[in-house]
């Protein structure tokens, strides 16, 4: 059975195991120790955690078939969590967890963490029949995806991935997720003084206001969205500025529209600076590749039949931003990520209801379950 209260318990635990992107090395020991009593064969990724530069690598778990021919599946969270997640005291009222008020609660990703775990131990003491069962849970996931980026690869053996990192009620299926670039640029303009010899200088602030006021920014259409984030420079009135340092991002669900917007920002810093004879400096990083899992793929089409068994409104949607499914889609594996009822996640604010903690448990194990039946 799933048992809510072993369940609650069990969270509560794990969100007081501090585990901040990087150092994840305490939790993931705890874990390890868990997925070894469960049956689980247990093996750390060290290489993503050095490349990383984390305390400890990824987790990989991998419980045996109790049924032969039933295709592999992955299901994976993340073990780090956001700043203030250092020190956290859960509380629970009404049916409903929150930190103190201090911290975040760290659901994200506990929440899936506790989700998977409840489901295992309930398919193994209802001696439920199952195909084999990968478990991946990553590091530094909060700072640009990194143990999913790292991740060896050669260890999956999975056909499906569900990650559980969402918020929404549980039925909530996200399928499509942006690709994210960010743009770092370095506007050199050239300094004088402002009152005795302006025009021997070159103002950089100027050349950047130039370039952003020609730029689209913000929501540029149903699936793409850019920002300046960051603008630095200047030292004084009575100096033309010599230096500026800007920074923004575009996302887009499509990789072609994100290119084009990258592209068009750059183009608009180039041409500003070309026209004041500023010098430019400018990169475009990868921050993550884009998520487009098709609606008749198998992996979506389990997850809303598990949803639907369950009684769960099914809501196939599309998120703003990345996780660790990006990344494994990416390699091949076709993934989807699961709403296990977070809340105002990254926030001291941050909560989750009990009755989403427990739904999310029966729904991995669900998800199971379907995916052995069909054999
Ligand atoms: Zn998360
Ligand atoms: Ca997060």
């Amino acid at each position: 059975m799933i048992k809510q209260e072993r369940l609650v318990q069990e969270f509560m635990e794990m969100v007081k195991i501090d585990s901040l992107s990087k150092e994840e090395g305490s939790f993931a020991a705890y874990l390890k120790d868990k997925l070894t009593e469960l049956g689980l064969e247990v093996l750390v990724d060290e290489q993503a955690g050095r490349r990383a530069g984390s305390d400890t690598g990824n987790l990989l778990g991998r419980l045996r078939a109790t049924r032969q021919g039933v295709p592999v599946i992955l299901f994976a969270a993340h073990m780090d969590t956001v700043a203030l997640g250092k020190g956290i005291q859960p509380q629970l009222r009404d049916g409903v967890i929150y930190s103190s008020g201090d911290t975040i609660l760290g659901s994200d990703d506990k929440a899936g963490i506790a989700a998977i775990l409840e489901a295992l131990r309930h398919i193994k003491e209802e001696k439920i029949a199952h195909g084999e069962i990968e478990v991946l849970f990553t590091i530094s996931e909060e700072v640009g995806l990194l143990g999913s980026r790292y991740l060896d690869y050669s260890l999956l053996q999975a056909e499906m991935g569900f990650v559980l990192d969402s918020g929404g009620e549980p039925g909530t299926i996200i399928c499509q997720a942006p690709a994210h670039e960010r743009i770092k640029a370095v506007i050199h303009g050239q300094a004088a003084h402002a009152g005795m010899n302006p025009e021997k200088g070159i103002s950089a602030i100027q050349a950047a206001a130039q370039a952003i006021v020609k730029m689209k920014l913000l929501r540029i259409d149903e699936e793409t969205t850019a920002n300046i984030g960051v603008i630095k420079g200047g030292e004084a009135t009575n100096i033309v500025c010599e230096r500026v340092e800007l920074e923004g991002e575009a996302r887009s669900l499509s990789e072609e529209k994100l290119c084009r917007q990258t592209r068009h920002m750059v183009a608009c810093l180039q041409e500003a600076c070309a026209e004041m004879g500023a010098r430019l400096e400018v990169e475009v990083s990868r921050e993550y590749p884009s998520l487009q899992v098709p609606e008749d793929e198998a992996v979506v089409k389990t997850a809303r039949q598990a949803a639907e068994a369950l009684g769960l409104e099914v809501k196939l949607t599309s998120s703003g931003g990345g996780s660790d499914t990006n990344y494994l889609s990416a390699h091949g594996l076709k993934a989807v990520n699961l709403g296990v009822g977070m809340s105002h996640a990254h926030t001291k604010d941050e909560f989750i209801k009990i009755k989403d903690l427990v739904m999310a448990a029966h729904y991995v194990a669900e998800i199971m379950q379907q995916v052995a039946r069909r054999v």
